[in-house]
């Protein structure tokens, strides 16, 4: 469709919401709307995935609790589409940050622009000093490990273990439903890709402090939902990985040297790890990004963070 001056759509693309983005040119991918499924959890809690990143909403009283933007305009656009499908009478009234990540909260301005957003502190700053375009600024932030919300009838908790992934990453728990959602740290299959932005001093530990916890759904930011035998075996699979990329460093394998790199990881790790979902993409990379965890130290005060281990 065009109006008058006969170029509407290609405004519209030009006022596509752009995050971090600086070229002036129109980015017609972000808008692009994506076919969204949604699929009942329990009680109140519904999921929705465009295939690849995953979520949770709730139904309230009077409208809806959204976690995340999901990927990019269109798709958060398409995740509202998707809501109000699902309850035609009600609109987003709050949304939920996970983490600071603008794949997954970049762009809560197409998703519900009016809405109350919630965020841990330490996204909340994030955000702020991002100033990317589309991710509006929490309204709404709290502090420490855990705090209790009741929304619009709606009654779950949220839970800040300590630094596992980007910055201010939290769960959602419901312990009505025995629901716990969390985005990029446990999902199917091996690690994802390289491990951006994950804190691995303090990973392990602190994702085992939910096992302390009732639940068992557990549903992941990526992909589908497990139980907690998928849990624990996600985690364990990063001590393994572990393991693994310090005996690379002793057997010689150097990390920057990619056809080494992917011939070591499917003569040592194939035969263990080598029928788990994506191992052929991420597997080596995983394991490249391991060793420079050892190699270097970890990275920041998240990356080196002595964690609280104490059961919630
Ligand atoms: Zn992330």
């Amino acid at each position: 469709m065009s109006d008058e001056t006969g170029n509407n759509d290609t405004v519209q693309s030009a006022r596509e919401h752009c995050g971090i983005f600086t070229i002036e040119h129109p980015m017609p991918i972000l808008g692009t709307w994506r076919d969204i499924t949604y699929v009942p959890v329990r009680d109140k809690i519904w999921s929705v995935t465009e295939g690849i990143y995953r979520s949770i909403f709730l139904e309230g009283d009077k409208g809806v609790i959204a976690f995340d933007t999901l990927t990019t305009p269109g798709t958060a656009r398409a995740y509202a589409g998707a809501v109000q499908r699902t309850f035609p009478k009600k609109s987003i009234h709050t949304i939920v940050y996970s983490h600071d990540h603008l794949d997954h909260t970049g762009y809560a301005a197409d998703l519900a622009p009016n809405a109350d957003i919630i965020a841990h502190k330490l996204c909340h700053d994030v955000v702020v000093a991002r100033q990317s375009d589309g991710q509006t600024t929490p309204t709404e932030t709290w502090e420490g490990e855990r705090k209790a919300y009741e929304i619009d009838g709606v009654y779950f908790e949220l839970l800040y273990p300590g630094p596992t992934h980007g910055d201010g990453n939290i769960a959602a728990y419901f312990p009505q439903s025995k629901v716990l959602f969390m985005v990029d740290t446990v999902i199917p299959g091996v690690g994802y890709a390289f491990f951006p932005d994950w804190h691995f001093t303090p990973y392990v530990p602190v994702m085992k402090r939910f096992l302390s916890l009732d639940w068992d759904v557990f549903v992941p930011g990526h992909f589908w939902m497990t139980d907690r035998q998928g849990f624990i075996e996600s985690l364990e699979f990063y001590d393994l990985m572990a393991e693994s990329a310090q005996q690379a460093i002793i057997d010689g394998v150097d990390p920057h040297d990619w056809p080494s790199m992917t011939k070591y990881t499917d003569e040592k790790l194939g035969p263990d790890f080598g029928k788990l979902f994506r191992y052929d993409e991420y597997c080596a990379m995983n394991l490249s990004r391991m060793m420079q965890q050892y190699l270097t130290g970890g990275w920041g005060i998240e990356g080196n963070y002595q964690p609280n281990t104490q059961p919630f």
